[in-house]
């Protein structure tokens, strides 16, 4: 078992100054495997000091400068990419071969991506008698998830670090072993010291010190709604910027005429993946009635696929949630749908056959889902599909639209108008059309309750500076 004590913080490993632990345990074992430090609000303090102690010097680098120093990120994670999957794989129970392909690769991609971004990007602009720079927001404190633990690490720091802003990270308690890893990458890249800091531990101690340390500038939290919100209020009362990227409640609307099956199978797929612990999942089906029990049978049919199985094993397409506490929360949510009307047409809150051992949830379709259940509003975070009908278009709409939540969606169509005329009125920030491939460029991030601001490609970037402005 790893045993670690330290945490990195003005560029080096250094003892946590408190002696609380946290323990990561591996989702498909129930074991321990490793041991992080329960960071303080004084280590917290020491790695914001050292943040603001760089923050001068690293935002008057020079573009070129951040280019090289990025690269060779990108090289030091590209090196690292087999050892990231299988720490994904432990700590968070996702199937080896998504581990490597998605939870791997995706943010070595999107690190990759500022390389251009930042070689091209407009920091000065001429605006009539005024030459406006486009500055370094200043010290930047990220609070991430457990679900995509590289990526969500990649999308805050990369582009702040490219804008000029050092960076205090603090990851989700359940994974931060990948963190851990970043950091190293961060150390062996040579980045000055101060520019990146990590600090792991409890989201209520060392997130809320880091949320309300007065010498952070942003704050960029992606996590629950509830928690955004604190964050929120904490940011406001100290005058700092903040960036949320909250939850979601997607819809995947089949308009009459598409392609039914590939509409399904594809939903399912999107539900399926990393179990179903993906913000921007799309969680409810929107089909015709006159498509429903179709749509039902083709759902039950592609979900059969999804056999849970070990992480390890490279065939495995469904592993555990990530924790218990998690799996808890998924068979409650099943609980409550069968209560309130819903029929469980394949899954259920039951352990899937042969795996007692592990935090397994079955892969699970609910039919007869009306709009007003609590599983077709609230976040589920596990392998779940709703599907709903509509008996029109604009029922369609009112449906999809009916949440709190507006972080992604997809459309289907049998051409190409009608679908981009009904995704222009969803309250969402990103929409599929016909399965349309996910970028990496895009600007990600909700409408309502799912956030504020964006994060990847230029918009990212975008996110961490300040104008200033020059009159001559
Ligand atoms: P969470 O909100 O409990 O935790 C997220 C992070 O916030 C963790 O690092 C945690 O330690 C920290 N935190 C918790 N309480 C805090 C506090 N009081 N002050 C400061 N920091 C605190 O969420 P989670 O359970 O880790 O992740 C699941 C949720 O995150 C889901 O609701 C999911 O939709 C959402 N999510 C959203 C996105 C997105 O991009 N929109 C991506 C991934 C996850």
């Amino acid at each position: 078992m790893q045993q670690h004590a330290d945490q990195y913080i003005d560029g080096a490993w250094r003892p946590s100054l408190g002696d609380g632990v946290l323990e990561v345990v591996n989702p498909a074992t129930e074991e321990v495997i490793a041991t992080v430090p329960a960071g303080t609000a004084a280590d917290v303090d020491a790695a914001v000091r050292a943040a603001r102690a760089a923050a001068r010097a690293w935002g008057a680098t020079t573009r070129e400068q951040r280019l090289v120093l990025l690269t060779r990120l990108c090289e030091e994670l590209e090196a690292a990419r087999t050892e990231i999957a299988g720490t994904i794989s432990a700590e968070l129970g996702s199937p080896i071969s998504f581990a490597t392909t998605v939870q791997a690769g995706l943010p070595i991609t999107v690190a990759r991506s500022y390389l251009p971004i930042l070689a091209e990007y407009p920091f000065v602009e001429q605006v009539k008698n005024s030459t406006v720079l486009a500055e370094p927001a200043g010290v930047v404190g990220a609070i991430t998830p457990w679900n995509y633990p590289l990526h969500q690490i990649v999308a805050k720091v990369v582009p702040a670090l490219a804008a000029g802003c050092p960076v205090v990270l603090k990851p989700a308690e359940d994974t931060p072993l990948t963190a851990r890893l970043f950091a190293r990458a961060m150390h062996t890249a040579g980045f000055p010291v101060g520019v990146f800091n990590l600090v792991t531990g409890v989201g209520e101690v060392a997130g809320a010190a880091l949320a309300e340390h007065p010498e952070v500038d942003l704050v960029s939290f992606t996590g629950s709604t509830a928690v955004g919100r604190a964050i929120a209020e904490t940011a406001g009362r100290g005058i700092k910027r903040v960036a949320l990227e909250l939850g979601g409640k997607s819809a995947n609307v089949v308009l009459p005429g598409a392609d039914l099956a590939r509409a399904v199978n594809v939903n399912l797929a999107n539900v399926m993946a990393n179990a179903g612990q993906t913000c921007s999942a799309w969680t409810r089906l929107l089909v015709h009635r006159d498509d429903y029990q179709e749509a039902v049978r083709l759902a039950v049919e592609a979900a059969d696929k999804y056999v849970p199985g070990d992480p390890a094993d490279p065939q495995t397409r469904l592993g555990p949630v990530v924790s218990a506490k998690q799996r808890e929360r998924v068979r409650g949510y099943l609980r409550s749908a069968v209560e309130q009307g819903a029929r469980i047409v394949v899954g259920g809150p039951e352990a899937p056959a042969g795996r007692s051992l592990g935090y397994y949830v079955r892969p699970t379709v609910l039919a007869d889902v009306t709009p007003e259940m609590t599983v077709a509003q609230e976040e589920i975070f596990g392998p779940v599909l709703s599907i709903l009908a509509y008996h029109d278009e604009e029922h369609a709409l009112e449906i999809a639209n009916g949440t709190v939540y507006g972080l992604a969606g997809g459309v289907w169509a049998a051409d190409r108008e009608t679908a981009v005329a009904f995704a222009r009125r969803m309250d969402t920030g990103q929409v599929d059309i016909n399965g349309g491939r996910y970028n990496p460029l895009a600007p990600f991030g909700g409408y309502k309750a799912s956030g504020v601001g964006r994060e990847l490609g230029r918009h990212g970037l975008a996110e961490y500076l300040q104008p200033k402005s020059l009159q001559f």
